[in-house]
C-alpha cells in the first residue's frame, strides 16, 4: 500500500473479492490527510494518466495493453457484452467507450476527473479479445422411478483455487482503519425487531429485551449520568 498511495492515509477500507476466473482483486476506498488530497486537474496529472505508455517504457506498455484496455466494442464489435440499448434502439457501450480525446484534464459536474488523452502521437494498438463467460453443465433424462432427491437438491458453492489458497494462508479479506460501526437511528417504538418463524408474535412483543437497540441503550445509559458529561451518538 505504501508503494501505491501518494500521501498520508487518514482512513481506508478494502475488501478482497474473487470472481469469474477466480483471481483476487480488491476494492479500495482511501481518504488522504488534507495536505495530500488531490484537489484539481494539475494534481491528478501528477499521479494518474489515461494514456498508453510510450514505446520507451516497453514493460509498462505491455502491462497496460495486456490488462488495462477496454474493448474492442462499438462499431468494431457491436456484440460485446458492454453494449446496451439506450434511448430506444441505439446500442452504445455502457462504459462510454471509446472515450473522446482530451487535450487537458478536467473535472466533471460530479467532481470526478476526466483525464487528458492526447489525440496525437499514438500508434494503433491491437487489443486482445477477451473470452466468453462459460459454465459446465450436463443434461439428464427424466427418470420414471420417481424423484431422486439428491439430484434435485444439490446446491454448491464454487471456491476457485486462488480463493482456497488465500483462505488457507489466512490472508486478510478486508481491513478498515479506523473501525466504523453503523449505529441505528429510529423514532420511539419504531425500531425493527427480529423474530424466528417458530416464535409467537405476542411472546416476542412482551419480551422487553427484544426491543432494545444501540440507540435505546445509549439513551438509557445517558439518562443514568447525573448532570455534566454525556456520551455522544455520532
Ligand atoms: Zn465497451
Amino acid at each position: 500500500m505504501e508503494d501505491i498511495v501518494f500521501g498520508k492515509v487518514a482512513a481506508m477500507v478494502y475488501v478482497v473479492e474473487f470472481q469469474k476466473r477466480g483471481l483476487p482483486h480488491a476494492h479500495f476506498l482511501i481518504i488522504l490527510e488534507d495536505a495530500y488530497n488531490l484537489k484539481g486537474p494539475s494534481d491528478y496529472d501528477k499521479f494518474v494518466t489515461a494514456e498508453i505508455p510510450s514505446l520507451e517504457c516497453p514493460q509498462l506498455r505491455k502491462i497496460v495493453l495486456g490488462h488495462m484496455m477496454h474493448g474492442p466494442c462499438g462499431i468494431l464489435n457491436p456484440k460485446c457484452t458492454c453494449m446496451i440499448k439506450e434511448h430506444g434502439s441505439e446500442v452504445i457501450c455502457k462504459y462510454s467507450y471509446p472515450k473522446p480525446y482530451l487535450e487537458e484534464t478536467t473535472t466533471n459536474e460530479d467532481g470526478f476527473p476526466i483525464l487528458l488523452h492526447h489525440s496525437s502521437g499514438q500508434i494503433p494498438v491491437q487489443v486482445c479479445v477477451q473470452g466468453h463467460d462459460r459454465v459446465s453443465f450436463n443434461v439428464v433424462g427424466q427418470q420414471n422411478q420417481g424423484v431422486y432427491e439428491i439430484n434435485d437438491f444439490q446446491s454448491g458453492r464454487w471456491v476457485s483455487p486462488c480463493e482456497a489458497a488465500w483462505r488457507i494462508f489466512g490472508f486478510d479479506l478486508f481491513e478498515m482503519t479506523p473501525s466504523v460501526q453503523l449505529l441505528p437511528v429510529h423514532l420511539p417504538n419504531m425500531q425493527t425487531i427480529y423474530m424466528r418463524s417458530h416464535e409467537q408474535l405476542n411472546v416476542v412483543v412482551q419480551d422487553e429485551k427484544r426491543s432494545t437497540t444501540a440507540l435505546t441503550e445509549f439513551l438509557r445509559l445517558n439518562a443514568t449520568i447525573p448532570g455534566g458529561t454525556r456520551y455522544r451518538y455520532t
